[in-house]
């Protein structure tokens, strides 16, 4: 399958101005900090570049590379959290059942100790009471009663669960992602098949005039996976891995195997001297 995209207008990522590490139950996560002011975040235009530097922090924890963390808080600091807890419920109102259905992934299974609706919600709100937990999931349910299920709805709910304050991301979820898609490109460039589960994907993406698609996401882990998948499943695949110093990049030329000249002449200096021996 080819995705050949455009993005959708009404795709409005947010982000705080400022984030901080907390250690929570000997975890580490990245919050929003204390007087951080939340703000629009437009990616559409560098929706690739973003990819790519989060396809960079997955090559820094394959390879045990030094300040992972501080890749991870630079990241976040520019586009935001990743909005996770938006992704693993298998129902999108997650919130109207009193027990979650999770996708099988293997990022949450370490945080689950329970799946009732607020034991799920307090892996990313782990400074909240399960009282002021119940009380958002009350509003969260009054405001799809009020509006049905509507764009602006939507918009209000994550207002409550994914951009709320309150909410953080463990590092090492982040982490975990970043490392997946980058093993899943060398799988790619390795093997070069395409053996990816597409079909979890289409669902980003909505036909228009049955021709071109266009990606519409409400997470950044959903613009980040369409992306990924119309790259990789492109014609002419131009997402690579450089195959002398492991960096992701973006090809000019289809053929490139390297992601600078430099890298190019250190290879081809380390195969003649290969051959001399
Ligand atoms: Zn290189």
């Amino acid at each position: 399958m080819n995705f050949n995209y455009s993005m959708g207008e009404d795709s409005q990522l947010y982000k705080y101005s400022e984030y901080i590490i907390k250690e929570i139950e000997e975890r580490k996560y990245i919050f929003p900090a204390d007087n951080a002011q939340i703000q629009e975040c437009n990616i559409n235009e560098k929706v690739t570049d973003v990819l790519i530097e989060l396809l960079d922090i997955g090559k820094g924890v394959y390879f045990n590379e030094t300040d992972v963390e501080g890749q991870v808080m630079n990241f976040v600091s520019k586009y935001g959290l990743l909005g996770f807890i938006n992704y693993f419920p298998i129902n999108e109102l997650y919130f109207l059942d009193k027990e979650i259905v999770l996708k099988q992934d293997k990022m949450i299974d370490e945080y689950l100790i329970k799946t009732d609706v607020v034991s799920y919600i307090r892996i990313f709100m782990p400074n909240l009471l399960n009282q002021d937990i119940a009380d958002k999931i009350l509003m969260a349910k009054e405001n799809i009663k009020a509006n049905r299920i509507t764009e602006n709805s939507k918009m209000l709910i994550n207002m409550n669960f994914m951009y709320s304050h309150d909410y953080g991301e463990p590092v090492e979820m982040i982490t975990k992602y970043a490392k997946q898609l980058y093993e899943d490109l060398i799988k790619i460039q390795n093997e070069d098949t395409n053996d990816l589960n597409v079909k979890d994907f289409v669902a980003l993406f909505e036909s228009k005039n049955g021709k071109e698609l266009v990606l519409k996401y409400e997470t950044l882990k959903n613009a980040m996976d369409a992306v990924f998948v119309s790259e990789v499943t492109a014609e002419v695949r131009k997402l690579k891995i450089c195959r002398y110093c492991d960096k992701p990049f973006i090809a000019v030329n289809p053929k490139a195997e390297y992601d600078t000249p430099a890298c190019k002449n250190k290879a081809n200096v380390y195969k003649f001297r290969s051959k001399e021996k």
